[in-house]
């Protein structure tokens, strides 16, 4: 199955990716990450600093998988609002969830400014809209619930929205702490950190699969080798084994489009990401060089049309809801694609140690907040491979 059909965006900005060769010969070591997205990639430079012998490998190459397709909106605000997490599991754990992604946001922060590259990181509120006067108390239960648990937010009544952001909604939240990036410039950058370490080994074009265990290791079979990993790491995304199609996900599509530059983003304040309450939901935000990133109209079937033109009509729809709200602008459909999109029943990801089978691992950061859920979910990964236990594993465990 392909993740993803149409023409993406974020590979044109990127002119220096680093090659890494494909495995050729057996190996030892004592973490093999599976898988060179968003979620391999922050695990393998979370451990290059620690000593742990590691191989990361990607059967294509590193960041071509669904982190090429993802749009690049970080919020620590879920699909699932707190209030209805606190109706499905308690208020308690759900604070708890919630810190977790904004504690995740704060560590995507200090990696983006860590990191040597530019990866177009930049902090930015998000605008979270009512829909329709329906969802108006909906969106007013979920500010309180976040004010009164100290996370940053603001009520915006209709005339303050309108005056803000030229949107003609009943009312919306505004959130602080987010930030937009280029996700596949992270990742690549994240990878080559890593790769300057000597006790991480990438290699790309090296596909794996699981043989079984022997005497205290993982014995995987690429093409042309054999690795002997004490800890593996599925971090493998939406392409699904025989024990993660039996866990409470789902993969649907989901479309995204890249418009032209314009020259100035004129009423649309801080350049917020902005959302909305009604599902499916329409979503945008800014790029860097001056276009807008447009997604949504997501469909229960898994994999993406091929056809141009029926990507095209996806794209039109995309473009009349931008220019809903900013009609001045004078926009076309540079980008366009469709792309395989995983969630989960109860609105978590779905991370930590395989039930049954010792030292192996799942970062299956499914969800809208994926990137918020691959760097909390990879410093979960670390804790278990080096010490056992993380005091928030039970939240996102695998067989809950
Ligand atoms: C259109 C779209 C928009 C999105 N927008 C956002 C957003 O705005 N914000 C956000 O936070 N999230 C967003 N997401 C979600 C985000 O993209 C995912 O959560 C994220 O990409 C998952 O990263 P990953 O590393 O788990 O998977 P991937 O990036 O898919 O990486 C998995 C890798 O594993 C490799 N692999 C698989 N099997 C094997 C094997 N057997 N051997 C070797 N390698 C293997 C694949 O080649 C692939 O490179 C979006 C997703 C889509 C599709």
């Amino acid at each position: 199955m392909s993740l993803y059909h149409g023409s993406l965006y974020w590979p044109t900005t990127i002119s220096d990716k680093p090659v890494y060769p494909k495995l050729n010969k057996d190996l030892a070591c004592d973490v093999l990450i599976i898988g060179a997205g968003m979620s391999g990639a922050l695990l393998s430079y979370k451990l290059a600093k620690e000593p742990l012998d590691v191989i990361l490998v990607d059967k294509d190459r590193v960041g071509n998988g669904s982190s090429a397709a993802n749009t690049g909106l970080l919020q620590y605000s879920n699909d699932k609002m707190l209030h209805s997490f606190a109706e499905s599991i308690g208020e308690k754990e759900a604070v708890r969830f919630y810190r977790l992604c904004f504690n995740g946001m704060e560590e995507l922060k200090r990696i983006a400014a860590s990191l040597p590259e530019d990866i177009q990181f930049k902090n930015r509120p998000s605008l979270y809209y009512a829909s329709n006067e329906a969802d108006v108390l909906s969106i007013k239960k979920e500010y309180e619930m976040l004010k009164k648990h100290d996370f940053p937010v603001e009520f915006l009544e209709e005339e303050m929205l309108y005056k803000s952001y030229g949107v003609k909604k009943p009312a919306a939240i505004r959130t602080g702490g987010d930030a937009e990036v280029n996700p596949q410039k992270l990742v690549i950058s994240l990878v080559k950190e890593a790769s300057q370490s000597s006790n991480i080994h990438v290699f790309e074009k090296t596909e794996v699969t699981k043989l079984h265990y022997q005497d205290g290791y993982w014995l995987f079979k690429s093409e042309e080798a054999l690795i002997r990993a004490k800890h593996v790491v599925y971090a493998t995304g939406y392409e699904l084994d025989n024990f993660t199609m039996e866990m409470a996900t789902e993969l649907n599509r989901t479309y995204a489009m890249v418009t032209n530059r314009i020259s100035s983003f004129q009423k649309w304040e801080d350049r917020c990401l902005i959302w909305e309450t009604k599902r499916p939901y329409f979503y945008m935000r800014t790029t860097f060089d001056g276009r807008i990133v447009a997604g949504g109209l997501d469909e229960e079937t898994m994999e993406a049309p091929r056809d141009p033109r029926i990507l095209q009509a996806y794209a039109d729809k995309l473009l009349t809801r931008i220019k809903e709200h900013f009609p001045q602008f004078q926009l076309k459909a540079d980008y366009s694609y469709g792309a395989t999109f995983g969630e989960s029943k109860d609105g978590m990801p779905f991370i930590g140690e395989h039930p049954t089978s010792k030292n192996l691992y799942y970062c299956l950061g499914f969800g809208g907040n994926g990137t918020v859920y691959s760097a909390f979910g990879s410093t979960i990964l670390k804790e278990l491979i080096l010490r056992g236990e993380h005091p928030d594993a039970d939240l996102v465990r695998l067989d809950r």
